[in-house]
């Protein structure tokens, strides 16, 4: 069974915010760990 890249990336499981459990969403920003509610948190 050939899986296409395409098909790769849509299976990956959802990124979850390790601070607080979030689901988020997808961003182009993977380098991001947190989601923008701990992040901005951080930066108070
Ligand atoms: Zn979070």
């Amino acid at each position: 069974m050939i899986i296409s890249p395409i098909e790769f990336f849509r299976t990956l499981p959802k990124k979850i915010c390790p601070e607080c459990g979030e689901t988020m969403k997808e961003q182009a920003e993977s380098y991001l760990m947190e989601c923008d509610r701990c992040l901005s948190k951080k930066t108070e």
